[in-house]
This record gives C-alpha cells, sequence and structure tokens, in this order.
C-alpha cells in the first residue's frame, strides 16, 4: 500500500475513534482531502485508493491540476476552500461542487447575479470568523445568522452549512462550539471544521465535513 494510502487509513481510524466514542456514525462525517500546493504524484495516490473528495484553495491551481485527473476520475468531487475572488466567480462555478467561503456580501450578490444569468450554483458554506481575526476572511459571528438569513431570503442562495478555521494559537473547542451554535440556530445540515493537527476535536463537536491536508498528503512546498 502506498504512503499516502496508509495515511488515508490512520486519519479514518482517528475519525471512526472520535465518532463512535461520542454515538456518532463515522460515515456521517465527509473527509475533505485538502491537496493544495500539492502535484498529481500525491494526488493519485488518494484517488487510486478510491478517496474521491478533495479541496484546494485557488481557483487557478485547481483549473490547471484537476482537468486531467478528473478525466480519469470522474466522480472526484472537488471542494474550494479558499478565498473567492468575485471576477472568478464563473470559473469557479465550473469547476467546484461545494464553495466553502462565502464570506462577504460582495460574493453573496456576484453569485447570486451568476444563477440569475443561468448558472447553476453548488452548495454554499459561509465562512465565520469566530477569531474576528483582521487578516482573516469570514463573517463575524455575531453577524453570522442575520448574514446567513439574507443570503437564503433575500438572495435565494443554496446555503447548507459554515465553515471556521480557528486560530493558530488558540485552543480550537472555543471556536468549534461557536461555529456548532450558528449551525444549530440556523438549521444548516454543513460543519465544516477541524484540519490536521484538531480533527478529532471538532469530529467529537459534531463536524460533518473536515478539512484534511497535511495528515494525508505530507507537507507541501512552500507557496
Ligand atoms: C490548508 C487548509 C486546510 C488543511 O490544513 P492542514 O493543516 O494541512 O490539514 C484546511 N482548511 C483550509 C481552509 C486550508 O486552507
Amino acid at each position: 500500500m502506498s504512503e499516502i494510502a496508509e495515511n488515508f487509513q490512520a486519519v479514518q481510524a482517528e475519525i471512526a475513534k472520535a465518532a463512535s466514542a461520542i454515538g456518532r456514525d463515522p460515515d456521517r462525517v465527509s473527509l475533505v482531502a485538502v491537496s493544495k500546493r500539492q502535484g498529481p504524484e500525491r494526488i493519485l495516490p488518494a484517488l487510486q485508493a478510491g478517496h474521491r473528495l478533495f479541496g484546494e484553495n485557488r481557483v487557478q491551481e485547481a483549473q490547471g491540476k484537476w482537468p486531467d485527473l478528473r478525466a480519469a476520475y470522474p466522480d472526484a468531487r472537488l471542494h474550494l476552500i479558499g478565498p473567492l475572488q468575485t471576477n472568478k466567480v464563473k470559473e469557479a462555478l465550473a469547476l467546484f461542487d461545494a464553495i466553502q467561503t462565502l464570506d462577504r456580501e460582495k460574493l453573496a450578490i456576484a453569485l447570486a447575479k451568476a444563477r440569475d444569468q443561468g448558472a447553476a450554483l453548488p452548495d454554499l458554506l459561509v465562512q465565520v470568523n469566530t477569531g474576528e481575526e483582521s487578516q482573516k476572511a469570514g463573517i463575524a459571528p455575531q453577524q453570522a445568522e442575520e448574514f446567513i438569513a439574507h443570503c437564503r431570503t433575500d438572495l435565494a442562495l443554496p446555503v447548507t452549512g459554515v465553515m471556521c478555521i480557528p486560530p493558530v494559537d488558540e485552543e480550537p473547542a472555543f471556536h468549534f462550539g461557536l461555529l456548532a451554535g450558528i449551525q444549530e440556530r440556523c438549521g444548516l445540515r454543513d460543519l465544516s471544521m477541524g484540519m490536521s493537527g484538531d480533527y478529532p476535536t471538532a469530529v467529537s463537536m459534531g463536524a460533518t465535513m473536515i478539512r484534511v491536508g497535511t495528515a494525508l498528503f505530507g507537507s507541501r512546498p512552500p507557496v
């Protein structure tokens, strides 16, 4: 078995352990394999091992990498987990099966406009800036419920969930709890939280999607 296939088994086992410890069905946790900055030589072993759900953080990089991979594996699905510029919306809609980074009004309006012009919209997750970090994208937690209601009601956007990236130097559980509360109060299906360093905690706090890169593919080349 390839090293990457072994990593997938190990992560799946951790998910199962964290889920069963609180009586959750591990199959209800989707593993988004974050393949940003990884080349086909690391992504192919994951596809060959049967994995089909991947996350990329740049539209342009995904556009370069995924057409060939998808030609070989047409059922592979791709989530955008990085910031989306409004001038890249059309390209993103052509490529991604979910956009996890709906993080501002301007993008919501651009997505609604693309839909009005005939584009099909994928599942959308609202990114919440739970740590209220100025350098990080996302809706402030106090405004999240109002923003989500606005997107769903006024703009008729298919918002299915929320996602967060906690501050690196803080206890993630606080942020996961904050996000889970927003998900619950809004009655949303998807709760995207947890990365290589903290996904078992996220699973035990109700994550339905975890986004794991390094633990599956190894370290990434620098930007
Ligand atoms: C890179 C990235 C991840 C994966 O991070 P790892 O620590 O490598 O697991 C998850 N979510 C987002 C939004 C990312 O940009």
